[in-house]
């Protein structure tokens, strides 16, 4: 397996791949983004919206909510929409989305958002971020549009949408599930770890610690020969 450690101070990139190609992102068509932590800056608190709901601290909220009785889900979806609402109006651009956003834009790629949030939310947050230019309605696909993730649907769907091969494509996102649901499409997975902790490196083809850092990966060539030293 190779392995690609570019540090950069202050910004790092890790490359992991079987096959030198997953680590050119130059050419890839279609680039799906996950939204909160990865284009905006992480403020969901979920432990707190957890007990806000009464649910079990620890695991994913969809995931309980859906588990339930209808009569007991549906207030619990209006309150947790209620709750992400609020956040969303407070979305601030994580550093470099926009310069990002903008080049790949440039680039002629196609740009889309998968979120585990609901489709009014995600218009929202990125409204608020004012990160909404950069993509088409239909290709921002929230939780009513497609299983949420780790599910690769909404990869798949945006792939359909766009008649895009998954090798022709890229997963961005700072969390598990958002890497599983990409290698599970087939598209090549990047990891946002803004923390450093490389937490879920082995599940992505390439870890960046910062949007600019792979803004510059992107659009560099250099990497498409083979190791890097
Ligand atoms: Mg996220």
């Amino acid at each position: 397996m190779a392995r690609l450690l570019i540090e950069e101070p202050p910004c790092a990139v890790v490359c992991r791949a079987e096959q030198v190609s997953v680590l050119n992102l130059t050419d890839r068509d279609g680039w799906i983004f996950d939204m909160d932590g990865t284009l905006t800056v992480a403020v969901h608190d979920f432990e707190a919206i957890r007990a806000s709901l009464g649910l079990a601290p620890g695991l994913p909220i969809l995931e309980q909510l859906e588990a339930m009785p209808e009569q007991e889900r549906l207030p619990l979806f209006e309150r947790l929409d209620s709750i992400e609402m609020e956040i969303a109006r407070r979305a601030v651009p994580q550093d470099g989305a926009r310069e990002l956003l903008a080049s790949l834009a440039d680039r002629g790629v196609m740009l889309g958002i998968l979120t585990r949030n609901s489709n009014a939310n995600a218009a929202e947050t990125l409204a608020a971020a004012g990160l909404d230019g950069y993509f088409d309605a239909d290709c921002i696909v929230g939780r009513e549009s497609a299983r949420p993730k780790p599910s690769p649907d909404g990869v798949l769907h945006l792939l359909e949408v766009w008649r895009c091969r998954p090798e022709r494509a890229v997963m961005v996102g700072d969390f598990l599930f958002d890497l599983l649901a990409g290698r599970e499409a087939g598209t090549a997975t990047v990891y946002l770890d803004t923390p450093g902790q490389r937490q879920w490196s082995e599940y992505a083809d390439v870890t960046v610690n910062s949007l600019s850092a792979l803004r510059r990966h992107a659009f560099d060539t250099s990497h498409s020969d083979g190791d890097q030293p």
